[in-house]
């Protein structure tokens, strides 16, 4: 009797674990697939921006106040089809305002100049170098593109969140409930996320791939640049030799691919 109970828990463990494990090992798609998720997909787009190292170069002394940045986090937010869900702790964020202290920590001193202290900042994904959420990511669904763009594939996404733990700056959001009650206006061109996944900044892969330059760029009147890093002769190259910038913890060495010209 003890044994025949013993065996049905077995059992009925073993099924039960079964139901959760196999649609997670669905979500894997084989290594030949994956590695075609690594290149960009420019085979049916002739004008693709294409780029070896995409990075960005943000000039905070453009920016003055909260309002300024409004209308860049507003554009991304709607072609991205970003929910409001009005609860601080559910709250899914691409692009946000952040202030000196908090996003550059390393940088951080008691002496720092005022007006860089009181800056509104564009914080983002910073599509590391070396990205420890590509790391973490057990199913590949955060996986880094040759051209650098540190990438999401909702559907491989299991939302165990140890890419969140991994990201040093908190640029990833999971959806702790379904985010599509809260998007006021869908935009069709792009997918709507379920509850249980993570996402973030994806550098507009979707609209590099048309040729054309990020939302955030095109709306930022010249604050924000986008460009090829490994192009020495690139508009972020020309910002960077003559520009002094920082970036975000680098002592954690990831290097990331976003500059802040302050
Ligand atoms: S900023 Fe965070 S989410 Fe973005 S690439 Fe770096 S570690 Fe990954
Ligand atoms: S939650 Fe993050 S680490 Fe987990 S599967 Fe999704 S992308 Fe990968
Ligand atoms: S690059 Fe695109 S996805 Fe990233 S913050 Fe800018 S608009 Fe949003």
């Amino acid at each position: 009797m003890k044994n025949s109970r013993r065996s049905f828990l077995k059992i009925a463990g073993v099924s039960a674990l079964g139901l959760v494990i196999k649609p997670v090992f669905n979500t894997f798609a084989s290594s030949e697939e994956h590695a075609e998720h690594l290149k960009p997909d420019f085979s049916k787009k002739n004008n693709a921006l294409t780029g070896k190292r995409w990075g960005m170069v943000i000039d905070t002394r453009k920016f003055q106040s909260e309002e300024d940045l409004k209308p860049i986090i507003d554009a991304c937010n709607s072609i991205h089809n970003i929910p409001d869900l009005k609860v601080k702790n559910h709250e899914i964020k691409w692009i946000w305002e952040d202030e000196y202290e908090h996003a550059f920590t390393d940088s951080e001193n008691e002496y720092v100049n005022e007006r860089v202290k009181h800056l509104p900042f564009l914080v983002l994904c910073n599509h590391c170098d070396d990205p420890p959420c590509v790391r973490a990511c057990p199913t590949k669904a955060t996986f880094k593109r040759e051209d650098g763009i540190v990438l999401m594939d909702f559907h491989r996404c299991i939302g165990c969140r140890f890419c969140m733990a991994a990201c040093p700056y908190g640029s990833r959001s999971f959806n702790f409930r379904d985010p599509r009650p809260g998007i006021e206006h869908q935009n069709p061109d792009y997918p709507t996320r379920t509850k249980g996944v993570v996402e973030k900044c994806n550098f507009c892969a979707e609209r590099l791939a048309v040729g054309k330059m990020p939302k955030c760029v095109e709306v930022s009147n010249g604050a924000i640049a986008f460009g090829d890093l490994d192009d020495p002769d690139s508009t972020v190259r020309k910002l960077l030799k003559e520009n002094y910038t920082i970036r975000r913890k680098p002592s954690l060495g990831t290097h990331p691919s976003v500059f802040y010209i302050v």
